[in-house]
């Protein structure tokens, strides 16, 4: 604390202007135990924090749902290129569960691990030419229902949007996957994810029933979505087979796969996380914003 504060002032001295809280390059682990905290309003100063850092431009959009109990929510938009009067979406919930007793989940598997591997994709993609629209965009309280993917869909800007890659769970693992089309509205996603995958030297496997996650309040909307994670292979068949008998109405023959015991509960610690995971989501996301562009 002393150090980075002792950096701060520097900060203030040689630049003038408001020092990032990392005033050196955090490694990703560091950038992921940062949103590890204990309100959203923290979360969200780690994420607008870690931007600044970046000198990336952003919006902090509020938006308020309506749900009962739900409180005013931030998203936060990442404009990497403005052309166009379409927009490609890469994005990821910043949120973290709250437990029945008040306390927030430490949220770092689901999702500061996604969250930090679009910021380095953006570190990748910023300063690129892109001839259509692209933006990153941070998504609050998808744990309360989707609903910041909700309000940007249903706000003019989800008028712009073309696709969205959502990233939820990508902390440990080397085998991703993604929510396949269902429906023909997602459908040209599918030859996007090919080349993406094919580019970033990765086989990706499409579930038809993936786990919920923002990309169904898109579909929703009738625009195009999908959600990429990454997790072990075996954990991928046993995930697959577990949400396949659920979508059938069927009760699950076996025990879940490790990740839904982990997720939203104290278990959700950086002894899971693996950098090496978040490295390889970031680079995928590089990808499908390039194979995103070349689709046009
Ligand atoms: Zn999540």
């Amino acid at each position: 604390m002393k150090l980075i504060k002792a950096l701060a002032l520097a900060g203030v001295i040689l630049g003038g202007l408001v020092a990032p809280a990392f005033a050196a390059p955090a490694t990703v682990a560091e950038e992921i135990a940062a949103f590890d905290k204990p309100t959203q309003a923290e979360r969200l100063a780690v994420l607008t924090g870690l931007l600044d850092a970046r000198g990336l431009t952003y919006e902090v959009r509020p938006f308020t749902s309506g749900k009962p109990g739900a409180p005013e929510g931030y998203n936060v938009v990442v404009v990497l290129a403005a052309g166009g009067d379409k927009d490609v979406l890469l994005t990821a919930h910043y949120d973290a569960l709250v437990l029945k007793d008040g306390t927030l989940v430490n949220g770092v598997v689901d999702n500061a691990a996604s969250v930090v591997a679009l910021l380095r994709a953006a570190d990748a993609l910023k300063g690129q030419t892109f001839q259509r629209g692209l933006r990153i965009v941070f998504f609050d309280q998808e744990e309360r229902g989707l609903l910041g993917a909700a309000a940007y869909a249903a706000s003019p800007d989800g008028q712009r949007v073309a696709a969205v890659f959502n990233f939820d769970i990508n902390a440990y693992g080397d085998t991703p996957f993604y929510a396949a089309a269902t429906t023909p509205v997602d459908a040209p996603l599918e030859g996007v994810i090919t080349a993406a995958c094919q580019a970033a030297g990765e086989t990706c496997r499409g579930l038809q029933a993936y786990p919920p996650s923002d990309h169904l309040a898109f579909r929703k909307a009738l625009i195009p979505a999908t959600s990429f994670s990454y997790l072990p292979a075996a954990e991928v068949d046993v995930l697959q087979g577990f949400m396949a008998q659920l979508a059938m109405g069927e009760r699950p023959s076996g025990p879940p796969p490790r990740i839904l015991g982990l997720i939203h509960t104290p278990q959700d610690v950086m002894d899971v996380v693996d950098p090496a995971t978040v490295e390889k989501a970031a680079s995928l996301a590089v990808q499908v914003a390039r194979a995103a562009e070349n689709a046009r």
